[in-house]
């Protein structure tokens, strides 16, 4: 694990476009991201990668780092968490017929009200290891997102780096300045990567500041991959 907030360069890898909730198009979010001076940028759609190839032609006239990225739902003890997955390649996540299963599952489970009797289905479906299991069968590196927002303790973590996560998003505006020096805590104890990021979605005005900021206004930069 190394620091690669080296030269101070802007990074911000949980962004979202409009292929799920966010505002703006991908190549939007990614000029965006230009603007805010951000150097290494990922697109984390909820639970698609249809945004990623136009997001990677758009980094790459733009001279920013792009690594491919979704935030997926998951269930753990009856509550539902997220997590991003980095770094896959495209074409072996497009072909792997587990990962797009479980992608048209949660479209589907998002779209309807599921009857009670499915609904234990559900959790079996969505199974926190069991998404852990196909993010790192495309190759993703499988970060929890956000965890102080679900208030996410030490026990639980080390249960989940038991299924196989390896990160925890650290730096993010949804973390106070307590919960980040408990995550990097627990990160470094577990041997975990850190991540940073805003979860731009680009709703207010104000969104756009953030980009790539914390909930203070400063850069992010830190990372540790
Ligand atoms: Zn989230
Ligand atoms: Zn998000």
């Amino acid at each position: 694990m190394k620091l690669i907030s080296g030269f101070r360069k802007i990074r911000d890898f949980h962004t979202h476009s409009d292929k799920s909730d966010g505002v703006f198009s991908p190549s939007e979010v990614v000029g965006k991201a230009s603007e805010a001076g951000i150097k290494q940028l990922a697109l984390t759609d909820h639970n698609t990668i249809r945004g990623l190839s136009e997001a990677q032609s758009a980094a790459r006239a733009s001279g920013i780092d792009s690594i491919n990225g979704i935030e997926v739902s998951a269930k753990f003890k009856g509550e539902t968490v997220h997590v991003l997955g980095y770094g896959f390649d495209l074409t072996t996540a497009q072909e792997d017929e587990d990962f797009i299963d479980y992608l048209i599952f949660l479209r589907r489970a998002s779209g309807i009200n599921l009857f009670e009797s499915a609904e234990s289905e559900a959790e079996q479906f969505t199974n926190l290891e069991k998404v852990i299991k196909i993010l790192i069968k495309i190759g993703a590196v499988p970060v929890l997102a956000h965890p102080g927002e679900e208030f996410i303790n030490e026990k639980d973590i080390a249960e989940m780096v038991k299924m196989g996560l390896k990160g925890i998003e650290v730096y993010t505006k949804k973390h106070s300045a307590e919960q980040v020096i408990e995550y990097e805590r627990i990160a470094r104890k577990y041997k975990l990567f850190m991540t940073t990021g805003s979860d731009f979605h680009g709703y207010y005005d104000d969104d756009l500041h953030r980009l790539g900021r914390d909930n203070n206004g400063k850069n992010l930069t830190k990372a540790y991959l």
